[in-house]
Formats: structure tokens, C-alpha cells, sequence
């Protein structure tokens, strides 16, 4: 019996999801399985679209099409909650499988504490994260730094600290930490982001501590609830996936590089934390200035739209139809995300004016998270 807390390397039984997987297929072949059983009526994944600069998430209900979705997306900068909350407010019984990253899990988790998502009707294959890249600023990287036409890269990778490309010809790597040293690689709200191992998904799972021959061919599985451990369990036994205990020198090195992730974030976070606090409100006032108004960042922040239309509106302190707006739009949104930001991105991602809008709102909430309860993606709300 697999049981919480019990960790495994995993891979496709099927040879070909084994071949398409990223590491052995074992999310594909878990989320196949799942729909196959009735666990769940549909499964929400991403799939590459007109090429690896484009993550189209897709809700599945054909077990024989989920192995399109096979694959990780380092470009794939979107987050998955809103559409989760979409697809139970007009599928009021169904079960949805959902792959899903550390802030797609906090956006999940904020949204629950607000009685928006039913956290029973979900089925959270976590994937480990060490940060994704801006499709933009992907494309700019590819041609300046690697010296590649972007559209001649069929595959790309994060590994051993390094952003690896495959093309037409041949392959490079470049250390992360160099390419991030010169303004490019991970998002800035990734390199902040402490949630690599998504322990509130039901499994948590990538690439990390899996050594010997199996590297590359399967995917280190945490089991972190009991509806994971019952996944993991039926999969085996059907003939879906198979497992072997996780090699303990695996494991130890599992947990070397999550702490050492760890402690990259927290060196971002004070670097970021201290830049902002020397000139903060010069630097809100300047950074917003350059605000059209559009509202893109209210309509894609998974915690903000519930109250959309409350922040859009003309009040006493911001006036319709005005642009720049009068600071007070930001600083009115600030205030309402203060307790919720998961330093997801989204706002600053799309917004077309490039204003570091996560850095503002995720420094107020990690000094609130210092002194207030309940932290960020923990109770009330557990697994
Ligand atoms: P597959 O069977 O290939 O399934 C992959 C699943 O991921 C599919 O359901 C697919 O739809 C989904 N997916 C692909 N791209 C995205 C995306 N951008 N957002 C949400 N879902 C997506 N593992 C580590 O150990 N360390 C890391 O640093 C790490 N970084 C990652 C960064 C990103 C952006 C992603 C998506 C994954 C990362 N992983 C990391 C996980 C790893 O790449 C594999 O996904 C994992 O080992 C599972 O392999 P698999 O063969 O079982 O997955
Ligand atoms: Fe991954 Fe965290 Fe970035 Fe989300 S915010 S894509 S979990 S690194
Ligand atoms: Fe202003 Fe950018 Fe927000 Fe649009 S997304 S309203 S431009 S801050
Ligand atoms: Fe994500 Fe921005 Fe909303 Fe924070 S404010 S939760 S970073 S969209």
C-alpha cells in the first residue's frame, strides 16, 4: 500500500507517454489513468501550442488525448486557478485533475479559503518548480545570449543550473545564474518563489533526485495526501505506471537542492526587498506612472477578481477615464491584495506596460506573513 509521506521513482507503463513524458511520462500516464477510472470527469493540463513559447492549458475529457499534454513548458508562464474556478462553476459535480506548479497550488488554496473552489473536487498532480521564463523575454534571450534563431529551438530544458537549448544543428547550455546576472532567465517573481516542491498538491513530483539509470526516465513522486497516495496505489496496480522506492542517495540529494533553491530565493527576496524599501514610494509613484489603465492585472490576479468591479470603479479617490490614473488606483489594490498575494506574476507578466507590479505587492504581503496568521497557502486549509 503507498501511504502519505512515501516517495517513488515512477514512469509510464505505455511506451509511447513513457517517450513523450519529460521524465518518464508518469503525470501523463497518473492523469490518464484517473480520467479512465472515474476518479475525475475531465483532466486541466497544458499543451504546447504553435510552439514552445506558447503553453495552451486544455481541459481533456478522452483519456487517448492526454498524451498531447506530455512534456514540461519552461515558457509557460500562466496560471491555472481561474480557469479551475471557471471549470467548477459551470461543471457543478465534476471532478477535475489538474497539473499544477507551487503558485498555480496557492492560487487554488487562496481561492478555497474564500469558499471560490472545493478543494474535494480536485485531484493536484503538483510538478516541482524551479521557475519559468518569460515567452518574450525567452525569444530575446535565445537570439542575444545564445546566439540561436528562437524558431529553430525544438526543445528546451532547466537543468543542472543551467537554461539548455536543442535546435536545428545542436545544443547549448547557459549557467542560469549568468543569464539572470544580465536581466534575463527566470521571471523575477520565480527567482522570490519559495514553493519548489508543492507539498499541498496531492503528489508532488519532477525531476530532482531521481540518479543512476533511471535519470531522465522517471520522476521523483512525493506522496503528500491520501487521495495521492490512492492515485498512485490503483495506477500501480492497473498496469498504468510503474514504481520503485525512491534510491535514499537520491533522495538526500533531493533535498540538498531544494534547500539550496531555497536559499536563492530568500538572497532575491532581500535583494529585491531592500532595492524597493530604499525609495519606495518614489519608486510606486514613478513605476505607475506609466499606467494606461487597461485593468489586465485586476483581471488576471487570481486572488483580486472576485472584487474586479469594486477596484475598477470611479471613486472619491480615482477618477473615471483618467490616465496615468491618480496613484491611489494601485495603492487601493495593494491594500486588497495585502493579505493574499502568492507572488504568482500574472499581473506583471501581462501587464503591457512592464511595471513591476509582484514586486510591489509581494514585499507588502512577506512582511505581513512575518507577523500575521493564517501564512500564505496553510490553514485553514489543508491536505
Ligand atoms: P509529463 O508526463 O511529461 O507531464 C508533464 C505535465 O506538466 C503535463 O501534465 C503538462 O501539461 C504539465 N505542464 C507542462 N508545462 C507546464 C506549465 N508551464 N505549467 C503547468 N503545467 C505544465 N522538476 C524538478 O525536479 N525541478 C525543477 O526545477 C523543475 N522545474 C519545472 C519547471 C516547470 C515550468 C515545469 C512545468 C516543470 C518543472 N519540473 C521540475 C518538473 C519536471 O519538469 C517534470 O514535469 C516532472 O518531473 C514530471 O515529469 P513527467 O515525465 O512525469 O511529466
Ligand atoms: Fe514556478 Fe514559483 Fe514561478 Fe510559479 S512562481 S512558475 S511555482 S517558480
Ligand atoms: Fe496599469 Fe499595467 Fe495594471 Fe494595465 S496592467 S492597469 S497598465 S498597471
Ligand atoms: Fe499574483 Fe500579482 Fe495577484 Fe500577487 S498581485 S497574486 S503576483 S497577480
Amino acid at each position: 500500500m503507498v501511504a502519505k509521506g512515501d516517495m517513488f521513482y515512477t514512469w509510464a507503463a505505455d511506451a509511447d507517454v513513457l517517450k513523450k513524458g519529460e521524465c518518464g511520462g508518469a503525470i501523463t500516464a497518473l492523469q490518464q489513468y484517473a480520467l479512465k477510472s472515474g476518479m475525475v470527469d475531465a483532466v486541466l493540463a497544458v499543451r504546447k501550442g504553435a510552439d514552445l513559447y506558447d503553453a495552451v492549458p486544455t481541459v481533456i475529457t478522452n483519456p487517448a488525448e492526454i498524451a498531447e499534454t506530455a512534456g514540461s513548458l519552461h515558457c509557460g508562464t500562466l496560471l491555472l486557478s481561474k480557469l479551475v474556478k471557471d471549470y467548477l462553476d459551470n461543471n457543478r459535480t465534476a471532478k477535475l485533475g489538474v497539473t499544477v506548479k507551487g503558485c498555480d497550488t496557492m492560487g487554488l488554496i487562496e481561492l478555497a479559503k474564500r469558499n471560490a473552489v472545493d478543494m474535494d473536487r480536485l485531484l493536484l498532480l503538483g510538478v516541482n518548480c524551479g521557475g519559468s521564463v518569460s515567452p518574450v523575454l525567452a525569444r530575446k534571450m535565445i537570439r542575444e545570449k545564445f546566439e540561436v534563431d528562437p524558431d529553430a529551438v525544438h526543445k528546451e530544458e532547466i537543468d543542472k543550473g543551467q537554461f539548455i537549448i536543442e535546435y536545428e544543428g545542436g545544443h547549448k547550455g547557459i549557467k542560469i545564474d549568468d543569464l539572470e546576472d544580465e536581466g534575463y532567465g527566470r521571471r523575477s517573481n520565480c527567482r522570490r518563489c519559495l514553493y519548489k516542491v508543492p507539498r499541498q498538491a496531492d503528489l508532488a513530483c519532477g525531476n530532482w533526485g531521481v540518479i543512476g539509470e533511471k535519470a531522465g526516465n522517471a520522476t521523483f513522486v512525493e506522496v503528500c495526501s491520501e487521495k495521492g497516495a490512492k492515485l498512485l496505489d490503483a495506477a500501480a496496480k492497473a498496469g498504468a505506471v510503474a514504481t520503485e522506492p525512491a534510491n535514499p542517495k537520491g533522495i538526500e540529494i533531493r533535498g540538498k537542492v531544494e534547500g539550496a533553491m531555497l536559499n536563492l530565493g530568500n538572497k532575491w527576496r532581500k535583494k529585491d526587498f531592500e532595492a524597493l524599501a530604499s525609495d519606495l514610494w518614489g519608486t510606486i509613484g514613478r513605476e505607475t506612472g506609466r499606467c494606461i489603465k487597461c485593468y489586465s492585472c485586476i483581471e488576471n490576479c487570481p486572488v483580486c477578481f472576485p472584487v474586479a468591479d469594486e477596484l475598477k470603479g470611479n471613486s472619491r479617490m480615482v477618477t473615471s477615464g483618467e490616465v496615468p490614473p491618480n496613484p491611489m488606483f494601485h495603492l487601493r489594490r495593494f491594500a486588497h491584495i495585502s493579505d493574499s498575494c502568492i507572488n504568482c506574476g500574472q499581473c506583471e507578466e501581462l501587464c503591457p506596460m512592464d511595471i513591476p507590479l509582484a514586486l510591489f505587492s509581494h514585499a507588502v504581503r512577506t512582511e505581513g506573513d512575518t507577523t500575521f496568521e493564517p501564512k500564505l497557502g496553510k490553514a485553514p486549509y489543508t491536505n
